[in-house]
């Protein structure tokens, strides 16, 4: 019955080589170094932890530049901001498009920090590259594969947000994609998943990070104000991040949340960003908590 059979899969099969051994090995960490993926002159998987940061949509020129500003002073690497929305409902904000694409690209200049906004369609990936330094797949579309596909072929960077309900052999699977077309530049971000428990936007899965560290040697950051969607929950779930090995995080700050287009709840004022940045000090990398272990007395 499988007479003539290689083991391989044929071009006509609409592959592009042989099917390997194990299920992922360009992403996974077998005998490969830590990847450091390096955005402009910001480098994501080394010994320094980086944050990112920026509003959840780019509403205005004074709203993104104020804040690229503000999140520099605090010590950000990254500005964030989204230009194409992918919002739940159709009659929501939908972003700014273009025009969003150029204040960012313009607020990321003054500022002096490169800029990473997200990619939702196939068609839209040459007119963001042209103005972004890091493209964005957001968990929406983490299994959108033909967008992968498009994205893998782009000299860009790109940040693979886990999708909500995403186990991580799906995730990595995403990254497989990138990876296989042509793309090692990937940093992964988990950024919260659905479970049975309400109180929170989502559940962050902290130990997925642990985890996936051990898995691949893709940088992996962490999304607290999407994976808590309370701004109170930021600085205590972003300095649990950094303990538990994430290489960075990426949190939305707004000049006036109260009043933001979309995320209000969970985007920090440029006050909280410089307390949350100072909270993330002392002692990096070290026991984030700043608390010692008890000793039998
Ligand atoms: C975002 O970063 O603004 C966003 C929409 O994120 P996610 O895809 O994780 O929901
Ligand atoms: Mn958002």
């Amino acid at each position: 019955m499988l007479d003539g059979w290689t083991g391989k899969i044929s071009k006509e099969n609409n592959s592009t080589g042989a099917k390997p051994k194990t299920g992922l090995p360009l992403v996974s960490r077998d005998g490969q170094t830590q990847t450091i993926v390096r955005v402009k002159n910001v480098s994501i998987g080394g010994d320094e932890a980086v944050v990112m940061a920026g509003p959840c949509s780019v509403e205005s020129r004074e709203q993104v530049v104020s804040t690229a500003l503000a999140i520099k002073k605090s010590g950000a690497v990254m500005l964030r901001g989204g230009a194409y929305k992918p919002r739940t409902s159709p009659y929501d904000f939908q972003g700014l498009g273009l025009e969003g694409l150029r204040l960012l690209r313009e607020a990321g200049d003054i500022a002096d920090l490169p800029v990473i906004t997200e990619v939702m369609s196939e068609e839209d990936v040459p007119i963001i590259c042209d103005f972004a330094d890091m493209l964005q797949i957001g968990a929406r579309n983490m299994q959108n594969f033909a967008l992968l596909r498009k994205v893998a072929r782009t000299n860009k960077p790109v940040l693979l947000k886990r999708g909500a309900s995403a186990t991580v052999k799906e995730w990595l699977s995403a990254a497989e994609y990138l990876l296989h077309g042509g793309n090692e530049r990937v940093v992964l971000c988990e950024r919260g998943i659905k479970s049975f428990d309400t109180a929170l936007r989502n559940t962050l899965d902290l130990a997925s990070v642990a985890l996936v560290k051990e898995m691949t040697h893709l940088p992996v950051i962490v999304d607290p104000s999407h994976a808590t969607g309370k701004r109170s929950l930021i600085s205590a779930t972003a300095k649990a991040a950094i303990a538990v090995g994430a290489d960075g995080v990426i949190v939305e700050v707004h000049p006036q949340p109260e009043i933001a287009l979309s995320d209000s709840a969970q985007q920090l004022t440029f006050q909280g960003f410089a307390e949350l940045m100072e909270n993330l000090q002392t002692p990096l990398r070290n026991i984030a908590v700043g608390r010692e272990l008890a000793v039998l007395a």
